[in-house]
C-alpha cells in the first residue's frame, strides 16, 4: 500500500479504503451484502481453499466469499486497528464480550487452565467462573496488586501449570485503576509457562494510550463500545496482535458467527478517523476534573491515573506503560450510598449511565451498578464502596463540567 511510509495515525484516517474500488468515494460505501460473486468456479475453488486466513492481507479484498467470514468494511476497520495498536492483524466483533470470550476459546480446551489478574470486568469474570469452567477450563486469579513473586509463585507452583495456555490481564482495572506490569508478566510467561498466550484488555486505555503488544501481549482485547466507538452508539468488540494469533481467533470467529456486521465496521472505521482528537480532549478534560475533585472538601478520595504521586508503588510502572491519565477517574464523596445517589441524582449535564469512552460524560455507581453481580467481600476488596462513583469524562467544556459536578456535591 502506498500509506506504508506514513505514521500509522494519518493512516488510521483513510487506510484501508481504495477509492477507486468504488466509483472513487472518498469514504467507504457500506457494503450491505451477505454473499461475493465468484467470476469463475475455479475461482471460488481457489478462494474456499484460502478461507482460513491465509490469504495475505493485501489480498483479502479481492478473496471475499461470505460476510460471516470477511467483508470490505471489516477489513478497512480492522486495518486502521491495527495500525493503531502497532499489530499485524485486528479483528472486530460484534460485542466486546464476543472478542473476549471467542479469543478465549481459541486458545483454551477442556483441561486447560487460564491465570487472570483482578478484579476484572463483570462480563469477563462471569464468563470464566461460570462458563468456561462448564465446558472443563479451569482458572486461577492473581490477587490485585499482587508483586512479582506471588506472581510467580502462582504460576510456579500451580498443578496444572502445563496446561496453561492463557494468562488474562486487564489493566488498568475497571473502576479503581490498579494497574498490572505486562512486562512483568512476560518474563515469567517466557520463564515458566511458554504456551500460555498472553490477552491484555486494553479497554480502558486504548488503543492510544497504553500499547499492550510493546510491553510483551500477544493478543489486545478491546469493547469496542467504549474508547474505539466512542459516541454511545454502537456495541462492538476487536482483537489485535499476530497474524499467526489472529488466524486462530479469525477461524473461530466464523464459526461462532459474531463477526462484526458491515454497518457496525463502518462506524468503527469512521470512528477512529477522530479517536486521537477525543480521547486528547477526553484526557485533558479528565486531568481538570480530577484536580477540582482532589481539592474538594466533599471528596473523601480521588483515583485518577494523571494525578499518582511520585511515591506511589505503581509510580515507575505507571510512566511506563501508560502515555496519558486517560479519561477515567473514579471517585468517593463523604458517607455512603446515599450520599452518592445526591450526587448523581442532581447532576444536569453529565449522564446517569454505564459504558465509557464516548463524547459525553457518564457517571456511575459501580457497587449497585456494574459490579453489583460481584459478592459484597469482593467488592469491598477491590475498592468498590457504596459511596464510589465512577465517572467517563467526555468532550463538553470542561468549565461547564465543574459547574455541573459543584452544584451536584453541594446536595451530597
Ligand atoms: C464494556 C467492557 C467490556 C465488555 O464489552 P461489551 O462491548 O459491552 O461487550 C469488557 N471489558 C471492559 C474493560 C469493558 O469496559
Amino acid at each position: 500500500m502506498k500509506h506504508e511510509k506514513y505514521s500509522a495515525e494519518s493512516r488510521a484516517i483513510s487506510g484501508g479504503h481504495d477509492p477507486s474500488s468504488a466509483y472513487n468515494s472518498i469514504k467507504p460505501p457500506i457494503y450491505q451484502t451477505s454473499t461475493f460473486k465468484f467470476n469463475t468456479a475455479e475461482e471460488g475453488k481457489a478462494f474456499f481453499m484460502n478461507a482460513s486466513g491465509d490469504i495475505p492481507l493485501e489480498e483479502r479484498n479481492a478473496s471475499l466469499i461470505y460476510t460471516r467470514l470477511n467483508h470490505p468494511n471489516a477489513i478497512t476497520a480492522e486495518y486502521r486497528l491495527a495500525q493503531l495498536d502497532g499489530a499485524e492483524d485486528a479483528a472486530f466483533f460484534e460485542s466486546g464480550m464476543a472478542a473476549i470470550s471467542t479469543t478465549i476459546l481459541s486458545f483454551c480446551q477442556a483441561g486447560d487452565l487460564i491465570v487472570m489478574s483482578s478484579p476484572l470486568y463483570g462480563g469477563t469474570d462471569t464468563f470464566i467462573k461460570k462458563h468456561a469452567v462448564q465446558m472443563g477450563i479451569e482458572w486461577a486469579e492473581m490477587e490485585r496488586g499482587a508483586t512479582q513473586k506471588e506472581v510467580e509463585q502462582l504460576l510456579a507452583n500451580h498443578p496444572k501449570r502445563d496446561k496453561l495456555k492463557m494468562i488474562y490481564l486487564e489493566t488498568p482495572a475497571n473502576p479503581t485503576l490498579t494497574l498490572v506490569d505486562i512486562e512483568m508478566v512476560r518474563k515469567l510467561r517466557d520463564r515458566l509457562a511458554p504456551n500460555a498466550v498472553i490477552a491484555v484488555d486494553n479497554t480502558y486505555m486504548g488503543p492510544l494510550f497504553q500499547q499492550p503488544l510493546a510491553h510483551g501481549a500477544d493478543i489486545n482485547l478491546y469493547s469496542a463500545t467504549k474508547y474505539i466507538g466512542g459516541h454511545s452508539d454502537i456495541i462492538a468488540g476487536a482483537a489485535s496482535g499476530s497474524e499467526k494469533l489472529m488466524k486462530l481467533v479469525k477461524q473461530k470467529r466464523a464459526i461462532l458467527g459474531n463477526t462484526a456486521s458491515p454497518f457496525t465496521s463502518w462506524l468503527l472505521s469512521r470512528s477512529m478517523e477522530t479517536i486521537g482528537l477525543r480521547m486528547e480532549k477526553q484526557a485533558r478534560n479528565a486531568h481538570k476534573l480530577a484536580e477540582y475533585l482532589a481539592a474538594h472538601p466533599k471528596v473523601k478520595a480521588t483515583y485518577y491515573l494523571g494525578l499518582m504521586p511520585e511515591s506511589d508503588p505503581q509510580y515507575a510502572l505507571f510512566k511506563r506503560q501508560n502515555n496519558s491519565g486517560g479519561a477515567m477517574i473514579a471517585f468517593e464523596v463523604h458517607g455512603g450510598e446515599a450520599e452518592a445517589f445526591r450526587f448523581l441524582n442532581a447532576l444536569e449535564l453529565a449522564h446517569l449511565a454505564i459504558s465509557l469512552g464516548s463524547t459525553e460524560t457518564l457517571v456511575s455507581h459501580p457497587y449497585t451498578m456494574s459490579s453489583s453481580n460481584m459478592d459484597e467481600a469482593d467488592r469491598l476488596k477491590n475498592g468498590i464502596t457504596p459511596s464510589l462513583i465512577r465517572v467517563s469524562v467526555g468532550i463538553e467544556n470542561i468549565d461547564d463540567l465543574v459547574k455541573d459536578f459543584d452544584q451536584a456535591l453541594r446536595t451530597t
